[in-house]
């Protein structure tokens, strides 16, 4: 995974990369590299199709429940055991969710 601090985005190629620092994104952005000239140019490109953002957060995935934390019913459960299963497929041991925190920062605890 790329640590970079920002990004950019090129409304005429469709193309966004990271850049450890402004200057080599506004390098990139304003080179003559990338853009198709004349009229095959997207005209977005001229009115602020094509940016460059500062990264303020990113994805991280959060385990919220695990397999071997449920019952698995045995030779030894009474009829009609009432112990709660593993809800989801045997094919996972873990379910979580995709979260957002804040670069350099405490998790968020939304
Ligand atoms: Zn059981």
């Amino acid at each position: 995974m790329t640590t970079d601090s920002w990004t950019a985005y090129n409304a005429d190629s469709m193309k966004h990369r990271t850049f450890s620092s402004f200057d080599d994104a506004e390098a990139w952005l304003t080179g003559l590299d990338g853009y198709s000239g004349g009229d095959k140019m997207n005209k977005d490109v001229l009115t602020g199709g094509s940016f460059v953002a500062k990264i303020t957060h990113r994805t991280a995935y959060e385990a919220t429940d695990w397999r071997d934390l449920y019952h698995v019913h045995d030779e030894m459960c009474p009829v009609n055991c009432k112990e709660a299963e593993w809800p989801y497929s045997t094919d996972i041991d873990v379910v979580g969710m995709i979260v957002l925190n804040e670069v350099g920062g405490e998790a968020d605890e939304e």
